[in-house]
């Protein structure tokens, strides 16, 4: 069963985890050989999730795509990255956290660990 979508236009757009996590880091200002080291993928890899997602969102230019996106709630402009919560929201999307979020998490830990050691003395 297909229920209505929110806007209440066409169908509401959907882009896979992959293109998501794509069109987020675009959305950034990340350049696609940045978001090809951040996801580990090829930049032509980059350039073809780009070329699908476009596609999809029936977008003509980057900020028309994430223009679009936000529209459809796949981006969420709110959301926040390079942090604890950052990361969290990535695993609660079964994403894996780019790489802003992993540093954020990374210093998150040691400052835990740094704490519990300090309470363990
Ligand atoms: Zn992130």
């Amino acid at each position: 069963m297909v229920g209505p979508s929110p806007s209440g236009g066409g169908p509401t757009p959907s882009l896979t985890p992959r293109q998501t996590q794509v069109l987020e880091l675009a959305a950034l200002g990340k350049s696609y050989y940045q978001i090809g080291r951040s996801l580990g993928i090829a930049e032509n890899t980059v350039d073809v999730l780009m070329r699908q997602l476009f596609k999809r969102l029936g977008a003509q230019t980057l900020p028309h795509a994430v223009f679009l996106a936000c529209g459809a709630g796949i981006l969420d402009p709110r959301r926040r990255h390079g942090d604890h919560a950052g990361f969290a929201a990535h695993r609660y999307r079964d994403e894996e956290p780019c790489e802003a979020c992993w540093e954020g998490e990374r210093a998150y830990r040691r400052d835990r660990r740094a704490a519990r050691k300090a309470t363990a003395v």
